[in-house]
């Protein structure tokens, strides 16, 4: 059992996620969904991420379970241990910054991670996806439409980034292409970041 001062201060903390606008959730230390907020829910079912990326489905199940391809897992366990590094009376949050693409809009998304603190104790870490800037996706990409078939390498695998949903061309593997219809309607795919996203967002250089 938890002291009571830690349970009065998560339920603070939830009370704030549950009042923001944008998709907000919370982890435990151990990276384990404790609370999804309705912005949450309702970006997944707009998303089509229902039923399975819906608080119901979440609670419980650990974040990272929920995050595809090997090189996209890592660099958000390397954001969780980061954000539970974080010590001292102000800690400063973890931000991401990636892109959330429809067939007709590009956004840039922002990620929070917050590490919920007490007495010096990491409690739990808070997680807010905000929208930080939204255009029309053919001012950000040049569309390609090319059928998803053509997308498919030797091994019969499509080969998409997570951050942009661009998809690699087989055969010219530097290019990346975004094909709007395969954002309407997603294929099968192995999930992986684009040399453009590695260093944009992920890259090497990113301070917090
Ligand atoms: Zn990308």
């Amino acid at each position: 059992m938890r002291p009571a001062g830690h349970h009065n201060t998560l339920a603070t903390v939830i009370r704030g996620l549950a009042a923001e606008k944008s998709p907000a959730c919370l982890l435990d230390t151990q990276g384990t969904f404790l609370f999804v907020n309705e912005a949450w829910d309702r970006h997944a079912l707009a998303n089509g991420g229902a039923p399975a990326c819906l608080g119901s489905s979440l609670i419980g199940t650990s974040w990272l379970d929920h995050i595809h391809g090997e090189e996209v897992r890592q660099l958000h366990a390397s954001l969780l241990e980061r954000a539970l590094r974080a010590r001292g009376p102000h800690p400063r949050p973890i931000i991401q910054v990636g892109e959330s693409n429809t067939p007709t809009m590009a956004a840039l998304l922002s990620t929070r991670l917050e590490t919920v603190l007490q007495g010096g104790e990491a409690l739990a870490i808070t997680i807010v996806h905000s929208t930080v800037r939204e255009r029309p996706i053919a001012e950000v990409y040049d569309l390609v439409d090319r059928p998803p078939e053509a997308y498919r390498d030797a091994r019969g695998e499509i080969v998409e980034c997570s951050c942009c949903r661009r998809v690699r061309d087989p055969a010219e593997p530097d290019r990346w292409d975004l094909v709007p219809a395969m954002l309407a309607e997603p294929v099968r795919a192995t999930h992986s970041l684009c040399e453009l996203c590695s260093e944009l967002h992920c890259g090497a250089g990113e301070h917090t």
